[in-house]
């Protein structure tokens, strides 16, 4: 075992959370090192979650379009065909490159990388076993060790038949049959991606909704939509028993008061993640692990130890890439006595599926439970121009404000490219405009988000085009 260098951070993980961090620590001057246990830096997002899953999505919209849309358009195509390996490689390249470039910026930035899986000894001291095992210490720490896909009891993961959307995003050819267990943002993105290759396909949730995080409005047309597109769901079922036999995985569902069997080549369990923090040896550095396994932390990132902050999945709240990266820009600002803020309130939220649906600050029953009262409007993508340009007008705009000051309290989209709209809302929400402001700023025409004016108009009761 080496024993040397002394750092003023080291950051224990290269997810979002982990190497954002790790760089805004550099960038302020900071001795940095960034500990990673996989063989590629990124973490889940870049090598087996937002960027291998939107590579396949997107790849298999083109696909999808050229199926079924193209003809609409005058395009006449002989047969579209989807090679399988070539999606994949291609899915494999994309994150390559994207892994590459954070090497590549920690080399620009001069945060060290050190490979192998660290574990605390004291709350100033880790070892961490890679090639060579080394100890290595440090002023101050951030845990961004993430989360992992959670199994259940009788179905473990075998990343064949029983996988995870690890095992989902690899799976070596085109499932005939697939049954998704759980209708989240994972379970109804990676069902879309298969649907669209021709697998038949169906959702087991437990609740009577999908995507519990959106508008329920919002969910409930995301579900009609889904199931136009071929999708099978069972709403408020339960998975209650599971096995693998010869190949083929079955399941037992209590649905409508009744046991139904279920079978299929492959089952993907996304029930929902859990925080990871296995191996670190927490208690060697007296940081308590809370309910759940989520690190409490305070405002400020603060583990129990003052000088050891936990980001991104390892803690509360919604697990998502963007939200880990705020984190990790605050933590490594805090560390150097600044004081950042992460608001919250204006971190959007978006499924990849198509139609896209996106939303940022409240829902409409949140805000109604919150005791607000409130000016909602609504435009259909139907009556936008751009969207019947585009031959692609499912969906609406929902803009959310408060009666009597007018500001803006949540916008919700379904529709084509909500996840780039959202960003106006984001804004919106971060410089706490008005729903009025909203409705009188300009947008370019024919543009989908010239329905987020017509939706703040109709909130005002001064809609235009319908
Ligand atoms: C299929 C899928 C699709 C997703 N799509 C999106 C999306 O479109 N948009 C979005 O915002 N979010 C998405 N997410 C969620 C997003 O990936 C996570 O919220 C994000 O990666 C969390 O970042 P993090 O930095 O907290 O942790 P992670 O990205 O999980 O990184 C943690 C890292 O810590 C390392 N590590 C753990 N323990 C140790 C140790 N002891 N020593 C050294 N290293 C260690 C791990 O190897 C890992 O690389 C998706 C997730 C999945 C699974």
């Amino acid at each position: 075992m080496t024993s040397h260098s002394e750092f003023d951070v080291i950051v224990i993980g290269s997810g979002p959370g982990g190497y954002v961090a790790a760089i805004r620590a550099a960038q302020l001057g900071l001795r940095t090192a960034c500990i990673e246990k996989g063989n590629t830096l990124g973490g889940t997002c870049l090598n087996v979650g937002c960027i291998p899953s939107k590579a396949l999505l997107q790849s298999t919209e083109h696909y999808e379009w050229l199926l079924k849309n193209a003809a609409e358009h005058g395009v006449q195509v002989n047969q579209p065909s989807m090679n399988f390996e070539k999606l994949m490689s291609r899915k494999e390249e994309v994150v390559k490159t994207l892994v590459d470039g954070i090497a590549g910026l920690f080399k620009k930035n001069k945060v060290e990388w050190i490979k192998g899986e660290a574990q605390f000894i004291s709350a100033q001291e880790i070892e961490v076993k890679g090639e060579k095992t080394q100890c290595l210490k440090a002023k101050n720490f951030i845990l961004a060790t993430g989360s992992e896909p959670i199994p259940l009891p009788f179905l473990p993961f075998d990343e064949k038949i029983i996988v995870s959307s690890t095992g989902a995003l690899v799976l070596p050819k085109v499932p005939k049959t697939m049954i998704v267990i759980g209708a989240g943002v994972i379970g109804v993105e990676l069902a879309s991606v298969y649907r669209r290759l021709g697998t038949k396909i169906q959702i087991v949730e437990m609740l009577e909704q999908i995507t519990p995080a959106m508008d329920p409005a919002i969910s409930k047309l995301l579900l009609q939509i889904l199931k136009k597109q071929g999708l099978e769901f069972f709403l408020g079922a339960k998975v209650v028993e599971g096995s693998v036999n010869k190949g083929l995985a079955k399941l037992k569902v209590e649905h409508e008061g009744k046991t139904i069997e279920l079978s299929a080549d492959v089952i993907l369990v996304s029930v929902g993640r859990r925080p990871y923090s296995k191996g670190l040896n927490l208690s060697a550095a007296g940081i308590e692990i809370g309910p759940k396994g989520f690190i409490p932390v305070d405002g400020a990132f603060k583990t129990t130890q003052n000088h050891i902050y936990a980001i991104g999945d390892l803690i509360d709240g919604p697990m998502l890439a963007h939200r880990a990266s705020e984190e990790g820009v605050a933590a490594a600002e805090i560390i150097t006595g600044m004081h950042p803020h992460v608001n919250y309130m204006s971190i959007p939220n978006v499924i990849y599926t198509h139609p896209e649906v996106a939303a940022v600050g409240m829902t409409e029953k949140e805000a109604r439970e919150a005791g607000f009262a409130l000016k909602v409007g609504t435009c259909l993508f139907k009556s936008n121009a751009r969207a019947r340009c585009a031959g692609d007008t499912e969906g609406l705009v929902k803009v959310i404000g408060e009666d009597t000051s007018g500001r803006l309290l949540g916008l919700h989209i379904i529709g084509p490219n909500a996840s780039e709209m959202i960003g106006e809302g984001v804004i919106a929400l971060e410089k706490k405009m008005t729903v009025e402001q909203l409705a009188n700023a300009s947008h370019a025409h024919p543009t989908l988000s010239e329905s987020i004016k017509e939706a703040a108009l109709n909130a005002l009761g001064r809609a235009i085009h319908f």
